[in-house]
């Protein structure tokens, strides 16, 4: 008996091209959907960092701040936000974060000289400072984090969250991986 045979489309895996609009436009002129584009999703910005301040007595709170000094330097912790999913390293309450954690950093193109509080490996940093998008950016990768992972520009399987530990325990949580990047 003659089988029944049909021909099918093969099946294709090709992805609509990327447009490198980071190469054309500065960071004012992108649009706001490119702009949002450009985030990696990395999550070093959910980290909490600290600031030396010698002029704070060692007896007083930790204070949140927006601003740093000349002659200060400011330190990352492993510490992340709570309302971070530390797999996936997305935001559990994008749309609210700004209301349930008031110094949740909102970088926009009106702050953008806030960038300096970024990661060296924040793509936003990194066009600002004029070193391009890194190969490992989901932009260059169909979307997908993976590279980024596995590169170790993120904060996956490296944090602990805020609401498990004391802030004030800061100091046996600073970390210099947040301040590595690479091309
Ligand atoms: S550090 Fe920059 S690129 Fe990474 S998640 Fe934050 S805003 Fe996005
Ligand atoms: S609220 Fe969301 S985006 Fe903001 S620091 Fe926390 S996890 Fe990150």
């Amino acid at each position: 008996m003659a089988k029944n045979k049909a021909r099918a489309k093969p099946k294709t895996s090709k992805q609509p091209e990327v447009v490198a609009f980071w190469e054309t436009k500065s960071l004012e002129e992108m649009s706001r959907a490119e702009w949002e584009s450009l985030c990696d999703g990395c999550a070093k910005c959910c980290l909490h960092k600290f600031i030396d301040d010698p002029d704070v007595d060692d007896d007083n709170e930790l204070k949140p701040t927006d601003h740093i000094k000349e002659h200060e330097q400011m330190v990352h912790s492993s510490i992340v936000c709570h309302l971070l999913n530390d797999k996936s390293c997305q935001c559990t309450q994008y749309e609210k974060r700004t209301i349930l954690v008031p110094d949740c950093v909102r970088l926009t193109q009106d702050n953008i000289d806030d960038v300096f509080f970024m990661p060296p490996s924040c793509t936003y940093r990194r066009l600002k400072e004029g070193r391009g998008m890194p190969s490992w950016h989901p932009l260059l990768n169909q979307g997908k984090t993976t590279k980024m992972h596995a590169a170790g520009m993120s904060v996956r399987g490296k944090v602990v969250k805020d609401n498990e530990v004391s802030l004030d325990d800061f100091e046996k949580y600073i970390v210099t991986w947040p301040l590595n990047d690479c091309d």
